[in-house]
């Protein structure tokens, strides 16, 4: 299945000052998330402050790369052409481990049957020399 990922030629990521350091990461295939140092809550997407308490001490923190399966959608017309070479596919919503959800793709066959709590972890793609995470199933 990850074969035909790795020769799309999609856009990779738009990435801001306050997303670069989650991208370099990904790029070193380690997984982090933003915790608030003031009330301990992790935090997801990257953010200048804190969603919870509204502090501005927020600090990178390598996280599980783990998380649930909240819930899911198979596409079969991508939103951006490129991605119809691998079309249908399953995005995801993914509890993490830490607490926040992460809209991803999915590496799991859309003819599977899915399921609420589906355990899964991430595991890196590089498409276009850039590296992108997807997440797996751990079952
Ligand atoms: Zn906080």
């Amino acid at each position: 299945m990850i074969e035909k990922f790795e020769n799309l030629t999609v856009p990779g990521p738009t990435v801001t000052p306050f997303t670069k350091p989650f991208w370099d990461a990904v790029a070193r295939q380690e997984f982090i998330l933003q915790k608030c140092k003031d009330c301990g809550e992790w935090v997801f997407y990257p953010r200048s402050h804190c969603p919870h308490c509204l502090s501005n001490q927020l600090e990178w923190t390598p996280a599980s790369g783990k998380g649930k399966l909240k819930t899911w959608s198979i596409v079969h017309r991508p939103g951006h052409p490129a991605w119809a070479a691998v079309a249908p596919y399953a995005l995801g919503v993914v509890e993490l481990e830490e607490g926040p959800t992460m809209l991803t793709h999915l590496l799991v066959d859309p003819n599977q049957e899915f399921k609420i709590g589906l355990p899964l972890k991430v595991k890196y793609i590089k498409i276009n020399e850039e590296w992108l995470p997807f997440f797996e199933s751990i079952e």
